[in-house]
C-alpha cells in the first residue's frame, strides 16, 4: 500500500471526503481557513477497508500512530495521558455521509489514575476531572469493550437515589469517587478485563472499536436504508481535547449560518454554560439563545460569529457548527453542510444564486423534490408534544383539526355552520364525496393509499389518513374508541396526511408559505427542464390550483369524478337501471348537460393548454350501493322518478340488476373502453359534451386543445371499434356548430398486451398516456388495494421489492413495458405524443425515469406539480451536469 494512512488535519485536502470522510474533510478545511480547532489527525477511510478485510490494524500503523501523537504533543506542549500537562484525545468517526446514532465518539480519552490527579490538580477542579474520568469509563466501556449503556446508567441513577439528587451535576465530588469505584467494578465484572491504564494502548482499542462499528448492524442497515454503497469505510479522528465545562468561563454549543426552518440568513443556534459535549442535544438543561452569548462573552461571540459568516460563503452553503469555549478560548469542532426543512432549502437556495454565490443549476440540484411537500402543505409543530392516540396510512400530506363528524351529511350541516370538521368513516365511498369537499380532512379505519378517501383527497389536497385500523368506529353511537378511550363529536382531533399520525386535540399549526422564492426558484427548474408537466384534475377548481401551481394541461380528467356529485348519482344510477337505449339516452341527455359544464369549465381555467379527458372508465357497481337497504333505497327512487306506483316484480328485477353489476374481479371486469362497446351511447355522449364545450369555450374566443382519451385499451381491434362513431359524434357536434374545433383521439397504455402491440396501437391513436397504475398492477400481477392492506409493507421490509412499486416506477419490469411501447409506437410515429397520468408523475424517481424514456409530459395531481417542476429539471440537469447534490457529512 503506497498511499499515506495517517494525516494531520492540515495536511489533509478537505475536498476528499471519500478518504478522510466528511467530518475529516470539514476539519481539515477549517484548519485550512485559519479557524482554532484543537490540532489531530485523520486515519484514513482506506485503512478502515483493510481492517474489514483481515479484521487487524495494518502493520506499521500504531507507529505512524505514535509520530502523529508525538506532532500533536510539540503543538500543545502537553503530554499524552501522563506528566504534569496531560493531553487528552477525542476520538471521533465519520464517514463520507454522515450516519448520525452509528457510533460514539470517545471523549476524554487518556484518563487514567495517573492523569486524573494530575488533571485535578493542574485545573483545581477536583469535579470537572471527576466527571471527566466518569464520563470516560462509561464511554469506554459502552463503545469499546460492548458494555450496555443501561448498566452504567443504573449505576447512575442509583447514586442519584442514594444521594438524594436529581441531577447529575449535582453530584459531588466524594459520590463521583464512589460512582467510579463501582463503574470499575462493571467494567470488570461485564468485560473481565481493566480499561488499560496505557494511553497508546485506549487509543488502539478506540481506533480499532470505530472501525469495528463500521459493520455493526445498526450501521448496515442505515446504509441499506439511505442507499449508502457498504465500502466507503469510516475515517478516525483523533483530535486534542478541549473542556467546555471547565467553569463559567467556559461552554459548548452549536450554531447554524442560517435558520434551519425557515432559512433566514441569520445565525441560529444555542449554548450552554460550564459543559461538554454532547450535553447540548442530551437535553438535559436548556440552552441558551445563542444571541444570549454576545451578553455574556462579547468578544467571543464576535469572533464565532466571524467564523460561521466564514464557513458558510467558503462551503456555500448553510454550516451547522460545533463550538467549545474552554476559559474564554473559542475552538471550532465540527462543521457541516445542515440539515434543513423544504422551506429553508428553497430560501437558502433561491437567495445563494441570487447573490451569485451559485449557480441557478446548482440551486435546483440542492433541494430534494420531495421537501416541497413540507412548503406546500400545512405542519404539525410537534415541539409542543402533542398526544398521539393511532397510525395510519400517511394517505395524502397535511394536516388537519377539527371536531369529529361520522357521516358525510352531518360534516356539510356542520361546515355549513362553520365548523371546522374532520370526517371519520370506517371507509369511505363515493356517496361521501360532499362530506369530503366539506371536511378540512379525512381519517378512515379501512382503505389502502388508492381508496376512494385517499385518492379524492390526495387530488383536492386535503390531507388524509387511512387503513387506521386501531380505530373502532361506531357510527349509530357517533363514537369513535382507540385503545380504551372513547371520543364523540365535540371532540376535536389534528390528523397528519404527511406521516400517518392521529393526535387527540387540536395541535398548533404552522402555515405553509408559497411565496417569492419558491415561485421563483421554480421558474429556474422550467428554465432546464424538458418534460412539461400536466395535473390530474377533474373539476374547474382543481385546474384552477394546477394552473396555479404551473401545470401546462391536464393529463387527466377523469369524468366519472364528475358523476359522484350527489345531485348527479341518481341520474348515473337511472341511467344505468334503465330498460333500454331510448330510457338511457334520456338519462345521458341529462348527464350531457353536466358535463358540458364541467368541461367549459376546465378548459377555461387551462386557458389554452391541452386538456386530456379520458371516457368513462370504473366498472358500473361503483356508482350502485351494495348494502340491502340502501339498495331497496335506490330502487325506490327510480321507480319514483317514473311516477310510482310499479309492481313487486319490477323492484325485483330492477334490485336484480344492481347485483349483476357486481364482479367477482372489478379490476378485471366491465370496464375502461368495454363499457363503451357495449354501451355506445355512454362514449357518444361524453364525446358530444367534450366537442361541443370545447366550441362553446372557442365561441369566447380562447383556443382549446382537447384530447380524448380511450381507456384500458389492450388490442388495436377495441380502438378501431370504437374510433368511427367518436369520430362520427365529434363531426356530427362540430357540423350543427358550423364550426370546428381541433382534437385529438388517442388512448391509455395500462394493460401490457397494449405495451406489447404498440406498433400497431400508434397507427389508430394521436396519442399514448401511460396509466402506471393499472399497468404495475396487470404486469405484477397485483391488486394495489389488497397489496398495500395486506402484504406490500411486508415485501418491502423483506427487499423482495425494493420499493412500494405504486410509488416509483418497477424500472425493470414496467419501465421495460414503457421504453418498448415507446420505441414501437415512435417508430410508426415518430411524432407520437407520450405522456404518463398515473400518480408516479408525481415521484421524482419516476418523473426521471420518463425524463429517460423519452416522454413528452409527466401529470400527476395538482399539489404535485411543483415537485414534478423540480424533479424534471433535476432530471435533465443530472444528465448533464454530474456535479453532484451536495452531500451532507
Ligand atoms: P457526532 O458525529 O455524533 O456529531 P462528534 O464526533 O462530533 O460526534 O462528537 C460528539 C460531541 O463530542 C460533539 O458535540 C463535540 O462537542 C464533542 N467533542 C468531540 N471532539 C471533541 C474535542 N476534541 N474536544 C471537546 N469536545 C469534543
Ligand atoms: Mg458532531
Ligand atoms: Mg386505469
Amino acid at each position: 500500500m503506497s498511499r499515506k494512512r495517517i494525516y494531520l488535519f492540515w495536511d489533509a485536502d478537505p475536498n476528499d471526503k471519500g478518504l478522510f470522510g466528511g467530518k475529516g474533510a470539514g476539519l481539515a478545511g477549517m484548519c485550512a481557513l485559519g479557524l482554532p480547532v484543537p490540532p489531530g489527525f485523520i486515519i484514513t477511510t482506506e485503512v478502515c477497508n483493510e481492517y474489514s478485510a483481515t479484521k487487524r490494524l495494518p502493520n506499521g500503523l500504531m507507529e505512524g500512530v505514535a509520530e502523529s501523537v508525538k506532532v500533536i504533543e510539540e503543538d500543545t506542549g502537553k503530554t499524552f495521558g501522563r506528566g504534569a500537562n496531560p493531553l487528552l484525545f477525542s476520538v471521533r468517526s465519520g464517514a463520507k455521509f454522515s450516519m448520525p446514532g452509528m457510533m460514539d465518539t470517545i471523549l476524554n480519552l487518556g484518563l487514567n489514575a495517573e492523569t486524573l490527579g494530575t488533571l485535578m490538580k493542574a485545573t483545581g477542579n477536583e469535579r470537572f476531572a471527576l466527571d471527566s474520568y466518569r464520563r470516560f469509563i462509561q464511554i469506554f466501556g459502552n463503545v469499546v469493550l460492548g458494555i450496555k449503556h443501561d448498566t452504567f446508567e443504573a449505576e447512575l441513577s442509583g447514586m442519584r437515589d442514594e444521594e438524594n439528587v436529581k441531577e447529575d451535576h449535582q453530584l459531588l465530588p466524594q459520590h463521583l469517587t464512589k460512582l467510579i469505584e463501582r463503574y470499575r467494578a462493571v467494567v470488570q465484572r461485564e468485560a473481565k478485563a481493566d480499561i488499560p491504564e496505557d494511553p497508546m494502548e485506549q487509543l488502539r482499542m478506540a481506533m480499532t472499536a470505530v472501525f469495528e462499528s463500521w459493520n455493526n448492524p445498526r450501521a448496515v442497515t442505515y446504509r441499506n436504508t439511505y442507499k449508502i454503497p457498504h465500502d466507503l469505510g469510516t475515517a478516525v479522528n483523533v483530535q486534542a481535547m478541549v473542556f467546555g465545562n471547565m467553569g463559567d468561563d467556559s461552554g459548548t454549543g452549536v450554531a447554524f449560518s442560517r435558520n434551519p426552518s425557515t432559512g433566514e440568513n441569520r445565525i441560529y443556534g444555542e449554548f450552554l454554560m460550564n459543559a461538554q459535549g454532547e450535553d447540548v442535544v442530551a437535553g438535559i438543561r436548556t440552552p441558551l439563545k445563542i444571541d444570549e452569548m454576545k451578553q455574556r462573552m462579547p468578544a467571543v461571540a464576535d469572533e464565532l460569529f466571524g467564523y460561521i459568516h466564514k464557513l458558510d460563503s467558503h462551503f456555500k452553503d448553510m454550516q451547522d457548527v460545533e463550538f467549545t469555549v474552554e476559559r474564554g478560548k473559542l475552538y471550532v469542532l465540527q462543521t457541516r453542510t445542515g440539515k434543513r426543512t423544504g422551506q429553508a432549502a428553497v430560501r437558502i437556495a433561491v437567495e445563494l444564486a441570487r447573490e451569485g454565490v451559485i449557480d441557478k443549476p446548482t440551486a435546483l440540484l440542492r433541494v430534494e423534490p420531495l421537501a416541497l411537500n413540507q412548503i406546500l402543505h400545512k405542519q404539525i409543530d410537534r415541539s409542543t408534544n402533542p398526544r398521539k392516540i393511532a397510525e395510519g396510512l400517511n394517505a395524502s400530506p397535511g394536516a388537519a383539526i377539527g371536531k369529529i363528524a361520522f357521516t358525510a351529511d352531518e360534516a356539510v350541516e356542520r361546515a355549513k355552520d362553520g365548523e371546522k370538521i374532520v370526517l371519520v368513516r370506517a371507509e369511505t365511498n363515493p356517496d361521501d364525496i360532499h362530506g369530503l369537499i366539506s371536511a378540512t380532512g379525512v381519517l378512515t379505519a379501512r382503505g389502502g393509499m388508492t381508496s376512494h378517501a385517499a385518492v379524492v383527497a390526495r387530488g383536492m389536497g386535503k390531507p388524509c389518513v387511512a387503513g387506521c385500523s386501531a380505530l373502532v368506529i361506531d357510527e349509530d353511537a357517533k363514537t369513535l374508541s382507540v385503545k380504551g378511550k372513547s371520543y364523540s363529536s365535540s371532540d376535536t382531533i389534528t390528523i397528519d396526511g404527511t406521516t400517518g399520525d392521529v393526535f387527540e386535540g387540536a395541535c398548533n399549526l404552522i402555515e405553509p408559505s408559497v411565496g417569492d422564492d419558491l415561485r421563483e426558484f421554480l421558474s429556474w427548474a422550467d428554465e432546464f427542464r424538458r418534460l412539461k408537466v400536466r395535473a390530474n384534475a377533474d373539476t374547474p377548481s382543481d385546474a384552477r390550483k394546477a394552473y396555479e401551481f404551473g401545470a401546462q394541461g391536464i393529463g387527466l380528467c377523469r369524468t366519472e369524478h364528475m358523476f359522484f356529485k350527489p345531485e348527479r348519482i341518481p341520474v348515473v344510477q337511472a341511467m344505468i337501471l334503465s330498460a333500454d337505449r331510448t330510457e338511457r339516452e334520456e338519462h345521458l341527455k341529462k348527464l350531457l348537460a353536466m358535463q358540458r359544464d364541467d368541461f367549459v369549465g376546465i378548459f377555461r381555467e387551462m386557458k389554452g393548454n391541452p386538456v386530456t379527458i379520458r371516457l368513462l372508465d370504473p366498472p358500473l357497481h361503483e356508482f350502485l350501493p351494495k348494502d340491502d337497504e340502501q339498495i331497496e333505497r335506490v330502487v325506490e327512487e327510480f321507480i319514483a322518478t317514473k311516477g310510482g306506483g310499479k309492481s313487486e316484480q319490477m323492484k325485483k328485477a330492477l334490485k336484480a340488476k344492481i347485483r349483476a353489476t357486481e364482479e367477482a374481479n372489478p379490476m378485471l371486469g366491465l370496464r375502461g373502453c368495454r363499457l363503451g362497446i357495449v354501451y355506445p351511447e355512454i362514449n357518444e355522449m361524453q364525446v358530444e359534451a367534450i366537442i361541443s364545450a370545447a366550441l362553446n369555450v372557442e365561441a369566447e374566443g380562447m383556443h382549446v386543445k382537447p384530447e380524448i382519451m380511450i381507456p384500458l385499451v389492450g388490442t388495436v381491434a377495441e380502438l378501431k371499434h370504437i374510433k368511427p362513431l367518436l369520430v362520427e359524434v365529434a363531426e356530427r357536434t362540430m357540423k350543427a356548430a358550423g364550426r370546428r374545433v381541433e382534437y385529438m383521439l388517442g388512448t391509455m397504455i395500462e394493460v401490457p398486451r397494449a405495451a406489447l402491440t404498440a406498433g400497431e396501437i400508434a397507427l389508430e391513436a394521436e396519442f399514448f398516456s401511460f396509466g402506471t397504475n393499472d399497468l404495475t398492477q396487470m404486469t405484477l400481477g397485483i391488486s394495489r388495494d389488497d397489496a398495500e392492506q395486506k402484504f406490500l409493507h411486508f415485501y418491502v421490509e423483506k427487499k423482495i421489492y425494493p420499493v412500494n412499486p405504486f410509488e416509483e416506477i418497477d424500472r425493470a419490469g414496467v419501465g421495460r413495458l414503457i421504453k418498448m411501447a415507446v420505441d414501437e409506437g415512435r417508430a410508426v410515429k415518430p411524432n407520437l405524443k407520450i405522456g404518463i397520468c398515473g400518480e408516479h408523475g408525481g415521484d421524482p424517481e419516476s418523473v426521471k425515469f420518463c425524463h429517460e424514456a423519452g416522454l413528452d409530459y409527466v401529470s400527476c395531481s395538482p399539489f404535485r406539480v411543483p415537485i414534478a417542476r423540480l424533479a424534471a429539471a433535476q432530471a435533465a440537469l443530472e444528465g448533464k451536469q454530474s456535479a453532484a447534490v451536495s452531500s451532507s457529512t
